[in-house]
């Protein structure tokens, strides 16, 4: 018999041996990369946008397996997306995906990582199309107050 835990385990497992949208996106419009020491899990985030919307999203690095699935998760969901939308993203729509809310606070990092430089990309990307610096410090702010 199998649990919906062992489900949730299968798709950890089955992601980190075949990471969704693994890979580099050559003319990117923003980059952006981040590690988590704790682990080892170093991960970098391409992202091609057009009119204001997600066009493609590829990563690349290394990772354990919690930290491989979320960044494939989270590609995943943010593929297609208005930058508006990207800005919404929040921790619960990845973990809940894979059955990790109740993840220990030792690997939250792993899971979160990922949501961590999508979200320093984005404010990069808005930040350098911004005009007037109120927007920049708002972007700031947000993205002080991700975790
Ligand atoms: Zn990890």
């Amino acid at each position: 018999m199998s649990s919906g835990a062992d489900i949730y385990h299968e798709m950890i497992v089955d992601y980190s041996r075949n990471p969704l949208n693994y890979g580099e996106i050559e003319n990117h419009d923003v980059t952006f990369h981040d590690s988590n020491p704790l682990c080892g899990d170093s991960i970098d985030i391409d992202m091609k946008i057009d009119d204001n919307k997600v066009a493609d999203i590829k990563f690349h690095g290394k990772g354990c397996a919690i930290c491989m699935a979320c960044t494939s998760v989270l590609t995943e969901i943010t593929k297609g997306k208005s930058l508006d939308d990207v800005r919404k993203i929040e921790k619960n729509d990845i973990l809940g995906e894979l059955g990790l809310e109740h993840l220990q606070a030792v690997r939250i990092k792993c899971a979160l990582l990922s949501l961590k430089v999508l979200k320093s990309a984005l404010y990069t990307y808005l930040g350098s199309h911004l005009e007037n610096s109120e927007g920049i410090d708002t972007l700031k702010t947000e993205a002080e107050n991700l975790y």
